[in-house]
């Protein structure tokens, strides 16, 4: 309720490309193979050394938490969301489902899960309508933002 409707409505179809594409690949691929823990923090670290993993209350859900360096994934998290809250995790509080969001995710999701993937993703944005930023990892933020700005980004 707190977003405006502009940003309420990119976010919405950022998931929803999700939906249509991730739904839509096999349970056996890699990016669907649900995540401990453990092998979550190991593709975080990779990219965000200080981060963490932990798990959150929630089954499906994760969000990524950029004052306290922490992403938190549900029991049934797959490897795309991940990747999903890792490029989060590059980005500022004010930088959610934007163009510069979603060429970071194609970017961890090149490296990480192969082209035809990352292609795929691209393919599933384009086809909504969403642009997409330039395929690149910023180098992370080391300078914690105030608290008080703070807030999860699932
Ligand atoms: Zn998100």
């Amino acid at each position: 309720m707190s977003r405006s409707p502009h940003r309420r409505r990119w976010a919405n179809k950022t998931y929803e490309a999700e939906a249509v594409y991730w739904r839509n690949l096999p349970l056996e691929h890699e990016a669907r193979r649900q995540v401990t823990v453990e092998h979550a923090n190991e593709i975080t670290k990779r990219f965000l050394p200080d981060y963490t993993v932990t798990r959150s209350k929630g089954f499906g859900t994760a969000y990524c938490c950029w004052d306290r360096r922490e992403i938190k994934i549900g029991g049934m998290a797959q490897t795309w969301l991940v990747l999903h809250e890792i490029a989060h995790g590059y980005g500022r509080a004010t930088d959610k489902h934007n163009a510069a969001f979603r060429g970071r995710y194609a970017c961890l999701v090149r490296i990480v899960l192969g082209d035809d993937t990352a292609d795929g993703l691209r393919k599933a944005f384009a086809d909504l309508g969403l642009d997409i930023g330039p395929e690149v990892l910023p180098t992370p933020q080391t300078t914690l933002p105030h608290p008080t700005t703070m807030k999860g980004e699932g």
